[in-house]
C-alpha cells in the first residue's frame, strides 16, 4: 500500500487539536473509566499540570511548560473523543 507523507494530516490534526479540552471525553488506559477531561484531578502549576483519573488516580496526561514551550504527553489515555 502506498503511503502519504505527514503533511496530509494538517487538516484533520488542526481540527482535532482545536477542540475544547474540558468537554472532550477520555478513556483511562489503566482502569477504562470514560469521563470528560474536566472531571480529572489536576495538580500543578508551577511545574506544569498533571491530570489524574478520577477513578483510579492513574496519570492521564502531563503538560510541562518551560522556556516558552509546552510539551504534552497523553500516555495514560487510551483515546480522546471530541465532537466533529
Ligand atoms: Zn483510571
Amino acid at each position: 500500500m502506498k503511503h502519504l507523507d505527514g503533511n496530509v494530516l494538517a487538516g484533520p490534526a488542526a481540527d482535532l487539536f482545536a477542540f475544547e479540552a474540558t468537554t472532550a471525553l477520555g478513556r483511562c488506559g489503566a482502569c477504562g473509566d470514560v469521563a470528560a477531561l474536566a472531571q480529572a484531578r489536576v495538580y500543578g502549576p508551577p511545574m506544569g499540570y498533571v491530570a489524574r483519573c478520577r477513578s483510579c488516580d492513574g496519570v492521564l496526561l502531563v503538560i510541562v511548560e518551560h522556556e516558552g514551550r509546552a510539551t504534552l504527553t497523553m500516555r495514560g489515555l487510551r483515546w480522546v473523543r471530541v465532537d466533529a
